[in-house]
């Protein structure tokens, strides 16, 4: 028993290793990657309940490697490890404005936002918030086109350099959301003490509602309670997760004002026709 002990200790020390050299390899990648233009960001609809209509539009990363289609999954906790996160966030927001500020000349009187994910990292970085303002006005957008979205994770280290940063931007006229909202660390005192306007509730909680007759009664009470908490503290819903009709009744029933899933649409690269991302709930 002993000496097969020590056989898979050694085996899981070599896993141990493969993993960290493969995480090396995958950091030294990435940093060839921005140059070598091989991220790429997919959009998805935010759709306002009430008109069927596209509020925003949210910019999901993508990476081409290896003659493959990396999720952010794969990469994204590896970038956060290192400041890589930094370059990598700094090129998917110029990007995702970039796009915004087409669509928005394309579509007349277009003023829909773009909805862009930040990293904890990102929100200890003392030049971001003029990162954001030289972007927006690069690409000639209002702040109020600009959403943010981080999640709760990211204000975990409560050093009151994100309270200062979110603040910043918050009077500018960003948008902040949070991500996620309701797994996970939660503390329902972030609401307050950050300038949060948007609270995204997690897919997993709109997948649980099932169908109205079959889905688990408990999730229902729990997005009914985070509605209510976010309108009373003057606070905008999504529901997340969106993939079927009857969960599309029961979260306008509850009163989300917006909506975003598979149901309006998947994840689309820009390539598509910008109708492709408005196509109406309807459809
Ligand atoms: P997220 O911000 O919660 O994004 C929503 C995820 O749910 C996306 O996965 C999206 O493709 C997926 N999704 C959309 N509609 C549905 C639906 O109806 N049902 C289900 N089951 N899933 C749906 P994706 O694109 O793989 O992104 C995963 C996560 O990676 C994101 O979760 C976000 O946390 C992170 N991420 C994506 N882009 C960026 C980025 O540019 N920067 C950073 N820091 N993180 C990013
Ligand atoms: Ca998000
Ligand atoms: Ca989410
Ligand atoms: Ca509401």
């Amino acid at each position: 028993a002993k000496s097969r002990g020590t056989g898979s200790y050694a085996f899981f020390d070599d896993q141990l290793r493969a993993s960290a050299v493969e995480q090396l390899k995958v950091t030294t990648d990435l940093t060839e990657s921005l140059d070598d233009h091989e991220f790429e960001l997919y959009y998805q609809s935010i759709i306002d309940v009430a008109t069927g209509e596209t509020a925003a539009f949210e910019a999901l990363i993508r990476w081409h490697h290896d003659g493959i289609v990396h999720p952010p999954e794969y990469f994204i906790p590896i970038a956060e490890s290192s400041d890589i996160i930094i370059d990598i966030g700094r090129w998917a927001l110029g990007r995702a404005c970039e796009q915004l500020a087409q669509w928005r000349n394309a579509i007349d009187g277009g003023n829909q936002a773009v909805s862009v994910n930040l990293s904890a990292r990102q929100l200890r970085d003392v030049d971001f918030v003029s990162t954001v303002t030289d972007t927006l006005a690069a690409y000639g957008l209002p702040a109020s086109a600009l959403w943010l979205e981080l999640t709760e994770t990211a204000l975990i280290d409560d050093d009151d350099i994100a309270l200062t940063i979110l603040e910043q931007l918050s009077s500018l006229g960003v948008t902040i959301c949070i991500d996620d909202f309701g797994i996970g660390y939660s503390a329902l005192g972030n609401l307050n003490k950050y300038p949060i306007d948007v609270v995204k509730i997690d897919k997993s909680f709109i997948a649980a509602l099932g169908t109205q007759d079959e889905g688990d009664p408990k999730h229902h009470v729990l997005v009914t309670s985070i509605e209510a908490m976010s309108t009373a503290l003057g606070l905008i819903t999504v529901a997340e997760g969106v993939e079927s009709a009857d969960q599309l009744e029961q979260v306008k029933a509850i009163g989300c004002q917006f909506a975003q899933g598979w149901l309006f649409g998947m994840p689309l690269p820009m390539m598509q026709p910008w109708t492709d991302h408005v196509r109406p709930a309807s459809q």
